[in-house]
């Protein structure tokens, strides 16, 4: 018998007690954030271990990524000593692959069989697609990718696939010859890890008894993202011993593009007769404030299988912060405001690890990392390459280093061929060679050389093509503004076109990023001088080590915590995102919107929501409403800023243009807006002093700035270098 004050028992309230020591049968824990389910799975394996239940490779548990197993083992590691590394603890992919290393002859593979990454897969499709006659053209390979995977996370094995698809109904077959072509490789990708083991499970009794057999006890963490392949893999494994316990949250379901069904939740109980449920309600994570806030936005959504959430420590109502909203101009007054934020907080004594910048899109992340960069803040991008180490961004700047400077050969080798122009390895060669023979660059060479017969026609002309685009964008350099010849080169180039063609899940997040670039470029006063800043800025190496401000997406924050959390870019089509604005139906802006919730809920003290009136997208102003999102944090809980100056009357006269699609259409301008006047209040606002919303003013001791709101003798400003304060319009004069 364990003692109650057993040191993975201590201080877990009734209800995560009662979900850790409920060993036996079937345990489903639904509840909302914060609440200590992932500390119930990891209290759970150490009380199972200490009890001596089982052995640790007798104990199964599930984890969303990587990382998180890795800290759910050092946890366990931590309470019950060194037997935890025997645990089989990992996520679906590598618990799977594990398994399928003894029964890969089943399935017709090698013991040895390689797992493929994503462009190893699109090449073997493509090989395949070729082989049956398809036009990759008309049937993008990336699009019938998407369409194989999702079978895969239905369990769906060719045999059993529809024979519509796409590809004139060519997919199913397709997909058969993939698989086929995959096994002739020994090779599999991703999906396949799943699906083998489910094949073999279910094509040899024995074996799948005897794994059966072997895992007493199943553990799963953010089971609302769990896919129906996953599920059907639990729901065999735990057929023996039935002590599975399944843990997540209905609201945080946010994968529903990676096949995930939230359905599952419902269909725990119904497989697994006499599961105990358990819902915890104390939060033990964030503040009352943002609590409420997080509680009262997800009401928003329909279909919820609704919980209650309340603070689980007592806090200090003094010291509690509310969730805090502000107005800003544009995206680098968004920046500004929350590096200043946070050296305020460092000056504080609180430590850059604990605060986190959570974007709703990778192209967001820019502006923060320039602007860190400038103030010397370290800082790490977690789950993705910084801005500029980005493949897309280093192709495009690319082909403008090679604008600008004819000589870049890196550059030349980079895009000659990107997109494909017909351009392969043995044009290339010989470009090098002749380039070394007469010893001239590699875009000289190549001009030489497309006026000779030494390549065949067809790469030839291809050549003679991409120089002739080369020599009429760098002829534009001088008579061009700069960030529209950039444009003009990633449009006649085809870059953007290649990214907006293909149909992988992250093209159209590449092709975001281009936009952002572009937009990056206008804050410079020449490509030269804008190359030269991203050299500078590609020195500062990243600082894993040390204590760093953490970038990541909304998605990749799943599970984590931080003191404090930025929320940035909250505007109507950035965040929700327009895709899911465009879709019909409400599922993809409740699907937003729980992401939002994910978002407010990785906070333990503080939260600062954003959004800008203004947004550079390609080289074009865009007005942007706040999102709908902001208005939906209640008012007791949330202090807003900064609205009044930027939208008129505030929030809620700007909310019946949220849903007229003419908003939309009338607010492209091709120029920086003059002031926030012009488009929000026809009869602008005057301080005491007279002054007006987006007037230029100088104060002493912050310099120049713009007047973003007034409020009275008060006026809140946007200065140039200070980021933005509110002053006494007495100590402001006008520029
Ligand atoms: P999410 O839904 O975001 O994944 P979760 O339900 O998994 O959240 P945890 O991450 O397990 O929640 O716990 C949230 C925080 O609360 C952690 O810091 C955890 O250590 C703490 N916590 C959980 N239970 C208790 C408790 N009984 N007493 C004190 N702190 C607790
Ligand atoms: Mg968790």
């Amino acid at each position: 018998p364990v003692p109650p004050d057993a040191p993975w028992l201590k201080g877990l309230n009734p209800e995560q007690f009662q979900a850790v020591t409920a060993t036996d049968g079937p345990v489903l824990v639904l509840s909302g954030a914060g609440t200590g389910k992932t500390k119930v799975l990891t209290s759970r394996l150490a009380h199972i271990l200490a009890s001596n239940l089982a052995q640790p490779w007798q104990c199964l548990a599930v984890t969303f990524t990587n990382r998180a197993a890795r800290e759910m083992k050092e946890r366990v590691g931590q309470l019950v000593g060194p037997v935890s590394d025997g645990i089989w603890l990992g996520t679906f992919h590598s618990l799977c692959l594990r398994i399928l290393r003894s029964h890969a002859e089943a399935v017709g593979l090698g013991g040895d069989f390689t797992v493929l990454d994503s462009d190893d897969q699109t090449r073997v499709l493509k090989q395949v697609m070729a082989e049956a006659h398809i036009d990759p053209k008309a049937t993008p390979p990336q699009g019938l990718m998407a369409v194989i995977q999702r079978w895969k996370d239905r369990a769906v094995t060719p045999d059993k696939a529809a024979s519509e698809g796409g590809a004139d109904g060519q997919a199913k077959a397709l997909y058969r010859a993939y698989q086929e072509r995959l096994r002739a490789l020994n090779a599999c990708d991703f999906g396949d890890l799943l699906l083998h083991v489910l094949t073999v499970f279910l094509s040899d009794p024995q074996a799948l008894a005897r794994w059966q057999g072997r895992f007493r006890y199943l553990l799963v963490d953010e089971y609302q993202d769990t896919n129906v392949a996953q599920y059907l893999w639990l729901r065999l494994l735990a057929q023996t011993h039935r002590n599975i316990c399944c843990v997540g949250d209905d609201d945080q379901s946010i994968y529903s593009w990676r096949g995930a069904e939230v359905g599952n939740i419902l269909r725990f109980e119904k497989d697994f007769p006499g599961a105990r449920v358990v819902r915890l309600e104390s939060n033990y994570r964030s503040t009352p404030h943002i609590l409420a806030a997080a509680s009262a936005l997800i009401a928003n959504n329909e279909g919820r299988l609704g919980k209650t959430l309340r603070p689980g420590l007592v806090h200090d109502a003094e010291a509690v912060e509310k969730i805090r909203t502000m107005a800003v101009w544009d995206g680098e007054a968004e920046a500004r405001l929350v590096v200043e934020e946070i050296e305020t907080l460092q000056r504080r004594g609180e430590r850059l690890a604990s605060m986190a910048i959570l974007v709703r899109a990778g192209f967001q992340t820019r502006e923060f990392e320039e602007r860190l960069i400038t103030t010397g803040i370290p800082y790490r991008v977690v789950g993705g390459p910084r801005f500029y180490e980005r493949l897309e961004i280093r192709d495009a700047m690319a082909y403008l280093r090679l604008v600008v400077s004819a000589a870049d050969g890196l550059a030349f080798e980079r895009v000659v061929n990107t997109p494909k122009r017909g351009l392969g390895e043995a044009a290339v060669q010989t470009i090098h060679m002749a380039a070394r023979a007469e010893r001239v660059p590699l875009l000289e060479a190549a001009r030489r050389l497309a006026g000779t017969d030494e390549l065949k026609p067809k790469p030839r002309q291809a050549l003679a093509k991409f120089v002739e685009d080369v020599d009429r964008w760098r002829s534009l350099l001088d008579s061009m503004p700069h960030a529209e010849l950039a444009a003009t080169i990633l449009d006649e180039s085809g870059y953007v076109d290649m990214w907006k063609a293909d149909k992988s899940a992250d093209a159209p997040g590449r092709v975001e990023n281009l936009k952002e670039l572009v937009a990056a470029l206008e804050e410079y006063e020449s490509l030269a001088s804008f190359l030269e800043h991203v050299a500078l800025v590609m020195e500062n190496d990243s600082c894993a080590e040390q204590d760093s401000v953490v970038i990541m997406t909304l998605h990749g924050a799943k599970g984590l915590e931080f003191d404090s959390v930025f929320l940035p870019g909250w505007e109507e089509e950035v965040f929700p995102h327009v895709r899911a604005l465009s879709e019909s139906g409400t599922s993809g802006l409740e699907e937003e919107r729980r992401l939002a919730y994910v978002g407010l809920t990785r906070a333990r003290k503080r939260v600062l929501v954003t959004f800008a009136a203004n947004r550079r997208i390609y080289n074009q102003w865009k007005s942007q409403l706040p999102s709908r999102f902001v208005e939906e944090l209640p008012e007791p809980h949330v202090e807003r800023s900064g609205e009044r100056g930027l939208y008129g009357g505030g929030l809620g006269e700007s909310k019946a243009a949220w849903n007229d699609p003419a908003w939309s259409r009338a607010r492209f301008g091709q120029n920086r807006p003059a002031a926030p006047t012009s488009w929000s209040q026809p009869k602008a606002r005057e301080s005491e002093g007279g002054f007006t919303a987006g007037a230029r003013v100088f104060h002493d001791k912050f310099g120049n700035g713009t007047v973003l709101a007034i409020d009275g003798n008060k006026l809140e400003i946007a200065f140039d270098k200070a980021g933005t304060k509110k002053v006494l319009d007495s100590f402001v004069s006008a520029i």
